[in-house]
């Protein structure tokens, strides 16, 4: 790691402002070809380009088919219009009640605290989603927060964005502060990819109101791969756990990213030793942009049936999608594991 790239000893606010943002700096940063320069342009022209240097230190040099490089360089690609891929794919703008609210699933609703995130990732669903409008920045808060005091059958808000950790301490404990005096709210959960990216964002400060909330935290981490996994991110985890935090990973099945039994078994086992579970896989869904990543649906199946073969049981994360209008995601494996599995297999088992 050189010393450009690390950056441990600066606060978070100066690591995310140092982020990564010019396509020619990113290429140059890892000795990639000048090629790939026009494609990175066009693509960052249609959702620009930004990665925190911790990150870009865990890419390999002068390897353009990087596993976490894949997840953020842009691509001419993304140009491309392809059929049944949207703006909107999950229906997300349907099911707002409130300006930032989410209210898609019995007992649980989502927060988006605000549309910036440390790190642009190439699927991401709300690549084009409109937060000028959409977040409970400002004056939006206050409503999103009544709502939630109006109804008694909500016990668990997700924080989520973007990406809550892009905001102050200050303002992230105001908003879980107000929470914690909701009765009924009993579980505070944060949808963060921060922690993975910018590790520097663990400060004491933000540990301490984990562990000052009077209900149950869990934070849900969003890795792609094993290589997002370093001692700094190992590090910052740790804290969270110490905390109390439950920890729990989200990662999205990609082509190019970690498309092989291998990189979803290598994962679950690095994401264990950091003291997380895997929790959901999700299939890509089908925003505008990001058609070269997808993975279908009976693919991805057959790559968990494959990894269920290798995990133990804690270890395999729930393959699923959202559909738009459905009560919950939808899970697709593992349903009824045996389908996939020889004959044979079966027979030892029951026998
Ligand atoms: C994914 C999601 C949730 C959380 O679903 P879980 O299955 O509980 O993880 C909640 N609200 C919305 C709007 C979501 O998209
Ligand atoms: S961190 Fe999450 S919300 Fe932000 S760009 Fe990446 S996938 Fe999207």
């Amino acid at each position: 790691m050189t010393p450009q790239l690390s950056g441990r000893s600066e606060t978070w606010q100066q690591a995310l402002a140092q982020a990564i943002t010019r396509p020619r700096e990113l290429l140059q940063a890892l000795d990639l070809d000048e090629s790939l320069l026009a494609g990175a342009h066009a693509g960052a022209e249609l959702f620009p380009l930004r990665v925190p240097r911790g990150f870009v230190s865990r890419m390999r040099k002068g390897d353009p088919h990087d596993p976490l490089l894949r997840q953020v360089l842009p691509l001419t690609a993304e140009a491309r219009p392809q059929p049944g891929f949207s703006d909107d794919p999950v229906g997300d703008l349907a099911s707002m009640t409130v300006p930032g609210l989410l209210h898609k699933y019995h007992g649980r609703a989502l927060l988006i605290t605000t549309g910036a995130c440390a790190v642009h990732c190439r699927y991401c669903f709300r690549r084009h989603f409109p937060y000028g409008e959409a977040h409970t920045g400002g004056h939006h808060l206050a409503s999103a927060l009544d709502c939630i005091r109006a109804d008694p059958g909500l016990h668990e808000i997700i924080l989520s964005g973007g990406d809550p950790l892009s905001l102050s301490d200050e303002r992230l404990s105001r908003i879980t502060d107000e929470l914690a005096g909701i009765g009924h709210v009993t579980r505070l959960r944060l949808h963060t990819r921060t922690a993975i990216v910018l590790p520097e964002r663990i400060t004491g400060a933000m540990v301490d109101w984990v562990s000052a909330w009077p209900g149950q935290v869990v934070i849900v981490v969003h890795a792609n791969h094993a290589n997002e996994i370093n001692a700094p991110v190992i590090a910052a985890l740790r804290q969270l756990r110490e905390a109390g935090a439950l920890l729990l990973n989200q990662a999205v099945i990609l082509r190019g990213v970690n498309d092989s039994a291998t990189a979803l078994c290598d994962l679950s086992e690095r994401l264990f030793a950091a003291g997380v579970l895997p929790y959901y896989l999700h299939l890509l869904d089908r925003v505008a942009g990001a058609a070269h990543f997808e993975v279908d649906r009976q693919e991805a199946a057959q790559l968990l049936a494959e990894a269920a073969r290798r995990l133990p049981g804690y270890l395999l994360p729930r393959l699923a999608c959202e559909e738009a209008g459905a009560a919950s995601k939808t899970l697709i494996a593992p349903t009824d594991a045996s389908d996939h599995r020889p004959v044979v297999e079966n027979q030892r088992q029951i026998g």
